[in-house]
Order: C-alpha cells, then structure tokens, then sequence
C-alpha cells in the first residue's frame, strides 16, 4: 500500500524509473554482428539459400513442421497461407472479431469474405458464436492466440473436424506459446506469423508460414516467391511447375538483414519466453484482488508467450470511475506503457469491414452482409487495458513498479471520482 496521494494529483509517482521501460527486440551483439555478416554476404536472395534457407530451416526446426516459407512481413504470410489454402472469391473463413485486422484483410484480396464471430469473456474465439455463422461456403475458422495466450485448441480442433473446416492459425502474437505443449502455429493444416517489430520473434519487419503440406507449401511458394525459388523447388512434372516462372505475380520474399536478424533472435526465444512466464506470473500474483483488476486466468494446458499482459477492468470495483481516467493516473504514476489496446480491436468498427467496396470494387454490394454485432468483443476491448512484460531478472524493479503503480490508483480509486 503506497500512502503517497496519487501523482495526478500532485503526489510522489510510484514509477520513478526512467522511460523507456520497455524495448523490443533487445539488440545485443550477436544481432549487430549477423546483419553486419549479412551485409558482407547477400543483400537479395532469389531462391532456398543462405540466410533464408538457415531461418527457416531454423523455423521448422523450432516448431516441428516440415515447411517454413520467410516473407516480407506477417500481412503477406497470412495472404500467403490463405491462397495456398484455395481459399478463394466466396469462400467465407470464421476470424475471431477481436484481433488485429491482417488476420483477416488479406482474404478481401483474394474475393473471399471475413465472416466475423464473437469472442468470449476472454478473447477467445466463442464456439457457439462461431457455429451460428457457418454457412455451406465457410472453408476454414482461423485461430488467433491473442496477447500470446492460446486459444483452446481441443476445442478448436475438434470444432473444426466437427464442421470439416480447415484449421488455419495466425500466430503473430504466439511464438513459442504451447497448448498442451504442442506449439501454437502446428494444430491446423497451416499458420502464419508475423515477424514485425515488437513481436516475441522479430525481424524488424518479416513473417512466415508453417505447414507439414507439402502440395500446400508449393502454393505459398507460388504465390509470393516466383521463379528461382520455384523453379529449384517444384519438382518437374508436378503439375504446377509450369507456373514457376511467374508463381501467381506477387513478390512477398523477406529481406535478407531481416533475416538474418530473426535467425540470431531465434536461439533466445525460449530464455525470454521464460523469463516472461516468470514475470507475467509475478504481476499476476501481484494484481490478483486488487479492487477493478482481473488477471488472465489460464487453464493448466496453455503456456502463453505473454506477448503482453492484459488485464481487464471492472469500474463498478472503483465507483464507476473510468477507465480511461484510471489510465491517465497510471501513467501519471510513471507506468508510460500502461495502454489500451489501439489497432488490435472489434474489426467491425473498420470502416474497411463495414463497406469493403468503397475500396474494393469487388465488394460493392457487401455492405449487405451486415457485419454484425460483436457484443463480448466490445466489451472485452472497451474494459481491457495491457502491460509489457519484461523477460530479464534486471527488470523485476519495473514490473513491481508498475503493478505498484496500479494498485496505489485502485486504492486512491475515489480521489479521483
Ligand atoms: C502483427 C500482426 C499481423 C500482421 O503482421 P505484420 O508483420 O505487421 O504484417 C497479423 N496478425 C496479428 C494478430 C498481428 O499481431
């Protein structure tokens, strides 16, 4: 209990660190000597070799699939993996409501339709939401573990058997996270992730696809890595390798200092991930019961990658005070990273989702499909607020400091009524 009054409102902040509290990726010198090698090597690679080859080699190895496929950032993976999967104009695919919108904008470029389903108390993908909306033209349900927590894949699994859906997965907030301690990215018939700054893996910018299909992974290769790429590994005969020299006209290859950067990350994945347990665990324990927090509560099976911690806010604890005001305070206190969720959050509220044909003319027409209510996923995003979590026993001060922090805001909650 911290008797300092509130900084807000001129009192000692609990957070007396200096800002920035957090950086990813943490650059050390293993990544500055990689890209500078990379530099030295090959700034452009045309096919499976080199650094591109060692990453996903590497990335197939971490996750236990047959094939990785790199590309230039985690939107094109999921186009990627989405064409490669045939689906195609009409196909309609489940997406969770709330997620980041590349989960499913890039099916809008291939004529196909983001059918949105409604997400439980937790941000999961609801089940009963989700069968309500399936039609003879839904192909595939698409699993999203957001924050880096998995989502419940015995259920989604045999959801998807139940309905013979294929299983697809964006894992851009799950690298390295388990269910049953098989990796997130391995349940469904292919995954995506992003390799974008500030998720568990990076490359600065970068993304991949995953999948044991090998008739599948030729697919992703033809549709964004063209010629030499095919060429040398389409065998000849097989009935797409005509296409080699052109794949389907796109080019979403990885740049190679990216690369490079992710492949020097990789090996410690799992030390920060580790670490993120530990800290992630440490202020849970911290906020559990603390008046207008609710901390994610995780069944025995999931070992999340805490890509952040989000908690959520419960104002009737506080007197109604809201939740936007509760932040300023936080922040007030010190605890800058302290946020609201901002890009990832109800797709339906995109002016993209609600009239798709004002950009692409293909839609026109689609604003008849209303894109309905999402009730839970509002609700979850309006009361939902997230935190870094900080992977290095160094940083034990800042994550004690933050939940200090908001602790010290919910036990001056009325001060600020
Ligand atoms: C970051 C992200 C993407 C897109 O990845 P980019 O590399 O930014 O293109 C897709 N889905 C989710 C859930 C993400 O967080």
């Amino acid at each position: 209990m911290n008797d300092s009054p509130l900084a807000l409102l001129g009192g000692e902040p609990a957070v007396t660190a200096p800002a920035p509290h957090f950086v990813w990726p943490p650059i050390e010198d293993t990544d500055r000597r990689a890209v500078a090698a990379q530099l030295e090597t090959a700034v452009s690679i045309p096919d499976r070799s080199g650094i591109v080859a060692d990453l996903e080699d590497a990335l197939a190895s971490y996750l236990g699939v047959r094939h990785a496929v790199t590309t230039c950032t985690g939107t094109a993976a999921l186009h990627s993996m989405y064409a490669a999967a045939g689906i195609g104009p009409g196909d309609e695919v489940i997406v969770p409501a709330l997620t980041f919108h590349a989960t499913a904008t890039p099916l809008f470029h291939l004529g196909a339709h983001p059918v949105l389903a409604d997400v439980d108390g937790h941000g999961r993908l609801d089940l009963e939401d989700a069968a309500r909306r399936l039609t003879a033209r839904t192909k595939a349900v698409a699993a999203v573990h957001l924050w880096g927590l998995p989502e419940d894949m015995d259920a989604l699994v045999s959801f998807a058997d139940e309905h013979e859906l294929m299983l697809l997965e964006d894992g851009s907030h799950a690298h390295g996270a388990t269910w049953n301690r098989q990796m997130t990215g391995t349940f469904g018939t292919a995954s995506a992730f992003s390799l974008n700054g500030p998720k568990p893996l990076s490359a600065g910018e970068g993304g991949f696809v995953a999948t044991d299909d090998t008739e599948l992974y030729y697919r992703v290769l033809l549709h964004g890595q063209y010629n030499k790429r095919c060429r040398r590994e389409i065998p000849h005969g097989h009935p797409l390798a005509r296409f080699a020299v052109t794949g389907m006209g796109l080019k979403l290859r990885i740049h190679p200092l990216a690369a490079a950067l992710a492949r020097a990350q990789l090996p410690r994945l799992d030390a920060r991930l580790a670490g993120r347990q530990e800290s992630a665990a440490r202020m849970c324990a911290a906020l559990d019961g603390v008046p207008g927090i609710r901390v994610p509560r995780m069944p025995v099976s999931a070992r999340p990658s805490w890509y952040a911690l989000p908690l959520r806010y419960e104002p009737a604890d506080l007197g109604g005070l809201p939740l936007e005001r509760f932040l300023d305070a936080v922040r007030a206190e010190g605890a800058a990273e302290a946020d609201r969720p901002g890009s990832t959050c109800p797709l339906g509220t995109h002016p993209l989702f609600q009239a798709p044909g004002a950009l692409l003319p293909g839609y026109a027409g689609h604003q008849d499909r209303a894109v309905g209510d999402f009730p839970a996923a509002g609700h979850v995003h309006a009361t939902t607020f997230k935190l870094p979590v900080w992977h290095r026993e160094e940083d034990v001060h800042l994550a004690d400091a933050y939940t200090a922090a908001i602790a010290k805001v919910a036990s001056h909650a009325k001060d600020l009524l």
